[in-house]
């Protein structure tokens, strides 16, 4: 009898272990579907979304029950794995809040800015007050539509110029300060160039940054920032692209240029930054209110565009307000006939130091004597004279 009632003991234990290890995933939790962890009650939905979307957000490492996190441990059960991944990202995004501090908050003695990450952008920002179409949107607000923009500008530039992720080296930072004190303080922390500049400063080749303000007379609107944005990204992406390098000097500032110009018309309709010396002086002036299409097809009506071997010698900052346009056009014909990937093998070649006219009779088997007949046989055919919106 001992014996029996020994084994039926045993027995039950068995029976009683089993169903143990068999209750937990039976019960769900109603707080949280046994994940352990809940979303954070401080943010709605849509604001929930919108942090996800990104890497990090300081706006979002400010919540004070969460630290950035989005989540929160589930009160209701316990989960150990889930509490120490939260635990895990909490450090993470401390660690990442930490390190601007350093690099950036300490140097701006204005307002401290907000800072994002993306999957290819850092961005810190510190504009106020931005009107997109008729909606006023707050710096953090426009933080993210910026980190939106700039990764939209990147996924159009490799798409239009069919770049392999591999060939870009070096991850975009860019900071859009608050104002010009901000705007110097920060710049030549973050490029290791002088301050006292108009609007921008750029690091390009092995690095990408950008730093610039809203100045409000030459970037007066959300429109002309964003323009402004993508045609100086489109030069940090143009010099990290492999081999990484500055370029547009010496020489061939007019694909530099041109290319900048190129997406800076296809987002915005319209060109409005220029690279060069002068402009620093003259901030706000427009050439033919940045409509080049037909001020281009107005020159050669005029007899007026120049050779290609005439334009191409000059540098990025050499290029004078037609020339600008021109170069533009020049661009638009290559990628029109040609294609994308054909411009980019050309702009590697140029960035190998490869002579203009030699990379142009290997990637497109002629020379500049030809370029110019297609090219100005093509503005004949493709640009009107009237201003239209296309
Ligand atoms: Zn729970
Ligand atoms: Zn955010
Ligand atoms: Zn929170
Ligand atoms: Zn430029």
């Amino acid at each position: 009898m001992p014996f029996r009632a020994a084994v039926l003991g045993c027995l039950q234990l068995v029976v009683a272990g089993s169903l143990a290890s068999q209750a937990a995933p039976a019960t769900t939790c109603r707080s949280c579907g046994n994940h352990g962890v809940v979303d954070c009650g401080k943010h709605k939905k849509a604001a929930l979304e919108q942090e996800r979307s990104v890497a990090f957000c300081s706006h979002a490492e400010s919540c004070k029950s969460c630290e950035g996190a989005l989540r929160a441990d589930c009160k209701q059960c316990s989960n150990e794995t889930a509490e120490a991944e939260l635990r895990r990202r909490v450090e993470t995004v401390r660690a990442w809040r930490d390190g601007l501090r350093k690099s950036v908050d300490a140097h701006s003695k204005v307002e401290p800015m907000l800072h994002l990450q993306t999957a290819h952008l850092d961005l810190s920002f510190g504009i106020a007050k931005i009107t997109v179409g008729k909606a006023k949107i707050d710096t953090h607000e426009g933080m993210h539509l910026y980190g939106d923009r700039i990764e939209a500008l990147r996924k159009l530039y490799i798409e239009t110029l069919e770049v392999d992720e591999k060939e870009f080296s070096a991850r975009l930072r860019v900071y859009m300060c608050r104002d010009s004190r901000q705007a110097n303080d920060l710049g030549p922390r973050v490029t290791g160039l002088g301050g006292n500049f108009a609007v921008g400063t750029k690091l390009m080749g092995i690095d990408a940054v950008y730093c610039m303000w809203q100045e409000p007379r030459g970037l007066p609107d959300d429109e002309a920032l964003h323009r402004n944005i993508a045609h100086n990204l489109v030069h940090l992406l143009t010099s990290n692209l492999e081999p990484a390098g500055y370029f547009g000097n010496p020489a061939n500032g007019w694909v530099d240029e041109g290319l900048a110009h190129w997406f800076e018309d296809k987002i915005g309709g319209k060109c409005t930054n220029y690279c060069f010396e002068e402009v620093l002086t003259q901030q706000g002036q427009t050439f033919k209110a940045g409509k080049w299409r037909p001020a281009v097809r107005a020159m050669l009506d005029a007899k007026e565009l120049q050779s290609l071997a005439a334009i191409a010698p000059k540098n990025t900052d050499q290029l004078t307000f037609p020339e600008h346009a021109q170069s533009f056009a020049m661009v638009d014909c290559l990628i029109a006939k040609h294609g994308g990937d054909k411009l980019k093998q050309f702009l590697r070649q140029l960035k190998s130091k490869v002579e203009m006219r030699d990379a142009m009779q290997a990637v497109y088997g002629f020379g500049p004597l030809t370029f110019d007949t297609e090219f100005q046989a093509w503005v004949a055919a493709n640009y009107s004279p009237l201003d239209s919106a296309r």
